[in-house]
């Protein structure tokens, strides 16, 4: 079968696509739509090879957003209904109990998806919208679900469930799930691969920082703890979520301040963490506001660090020994300053930085600790869709 897979991240507001060639990971085509079924700003930049081309109107759902994605595949010489797709790859968010590998997608399949929706509102909806749009769109091309929770199914009881009424967290699926997990799991094999080592051998810790952030702990390639929870709200600082909060500021919120459940939903989605405190969420633009002068920048950017060192330290203990640490994602593969400051004055533990490495900006997997050091510092790119494409590619071709 043809190995080129179209792998689609539906969001909210927002659709992630590419096309790409699985076993020889060339880009064919990508793009992004933006503000889908907002009234203002609807937008999508479709790239392939050199060709550049923008639409600016109004998107009123995903499925208008990709016929419109699927005629710019057309205008730069791409039909997508007659190039020979082998599958159709689809970050999903939630799998909870029910999914915790690629899943080849049927009816039951997509209703299932529907049904976690409960558990993660913001995210199954879209994807499931998603799914029935390039269903419709290529139909008879295979359609898989790589799940963002999967990676973290193996998490320990201890790790994954919240101290709280036992019999009302069961009846609501109430426990720790994790997200991003796709990237947790590309990055500790890529960098098990870079150390020439199997995954089995190693015990790695991953910091996974872009908008959204986490940590994870990785025993022999199984993961053994991740920092977000059963929303991907909680554990580390994010551009605009609180990551770890008392349980309960939030009923002293609603209570104090008068919100009700949509408005401390949206607080601690979109106006928390770095945004929350600085303003900003870009890191870019929280690094010019520092050097600006801006104590309220700072501040955020601390307690950014702070609690990156919090789950250093928690997983370090977890792993009893750490063979790597890996930073991933916009800020993690982009920010010297964050790599250093959080693992600063750790060289007794083994862990040190060469700084010279450390600010060497290069494509690729990089080394950025010095040779001798006990624990080998990585910066690993990420991609997802890779690893999504190749998924979907290694279910449809073996079934
Ligand atoms: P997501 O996929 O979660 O939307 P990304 O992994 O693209 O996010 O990361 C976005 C973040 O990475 C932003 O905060 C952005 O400012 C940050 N980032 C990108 N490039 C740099 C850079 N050169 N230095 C510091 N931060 C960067």
């Amino acid at each position: 079968m043809s190995d080129l897979v179209l792998v689609l991240n539906s969001g909210s507001s927002s659709i992630k696509y590419q096309l790409l060639q699985a076993v020889s990971s060339q880009v064919l085509a990508s793009g992004l739509v933006e503000k889908v079924g907002e009234s203002h700003g609807g937008r999508i930049v479709h790239e392939a090879g050199p060709a550049k081309l923008e639409y600016d109107g109004a998107i009123p759902d995903h499925r208008a957003g990709l016929l419109r994605v699927f005629e710019m595949f057309r205008e730069t010489g791409l039909d997508l209904a007659t190039i020979g797709i082998g599958a159709v790859g689809h970050r999903v968010v939630h799998g909870g109990e029910v999914f915790w590998e690629p899943t080849l997608i049927t009816d039951d399949v997509l209703r299932a998806i529907d049904d976690l929706s409960v558990l993660a509102p913001l995210h199954n909806p879209a994807n499931v919208v998603g799914i029935e749009s390039t269903r419709e769109l290529l139909p008879g091309v295979p359609e898989v679900a790589v799940f963002d929770t999967a990676f973290f199914h193996t998490m320990p009881d201890a790790a994954k469930t919240y101290a709280i009424d036992a019999k009302l967290a069961a009846a609501h699926g109430i426990r720790k799930y994790g997200f991003h997990g796709t990237s947790h799991q590309y990055v500790s094999e890529q960098a098990a691969r870079f150390l020439g080592k199997p995954t089995e051998e190693l015990n790695q810790i991953v910091f996974h920082l872009g908008n959204g952030a986490s940590a994870s702990s990785i025993r022999g390639g199984v993961a053994i703890d991740t920092s977000m929870g059963m929303t991907p709200l909680e554990g580390l600082v994010m551009g605009t979520r609180p990551g770890d909060l008392d349980p309960g500021i939030t009923p002293y919120l609603m209570r104090a301040a008068e919100l009700d459940v949509s408005q401390v939903e949206q607080l601690l989605n979109r106006g928390s963490g770095l945004k929350g405190l600085s303003g900003v969420n870009d890191f870019r633009e929280l690094q010019q506001l520092i050097d600006g002068g801006d104590s309220q920048a700072k501040l955020a950017y601390d307690v950014y660090i702070h609690r990156l060192r919090r789950y250093l330290g928690a997983y370090l203990v977890e792993l009893g020994r750490v063979d790597d640490i890996i930073f991933t994602a916009g800020v993690g593969e982009n920010s010297p300053a964050v790599r250093a400051d959080a693992l600063a004055g750790l060289q007794a533990l083994g862990i040190d930085i060469d700084p010279t490495r450390n600010e060497t900006r290069a494509p690729g997997i990089r080394r950025i600790s010095p040779d001798h050091a006990a624990v080998t510092v990585l910066v690993v790119p990420t991609n997802e869709e890779l690893a999504i494409a190749r998924a979907a590619y290694r279910l449809v071709s073996t079934r």
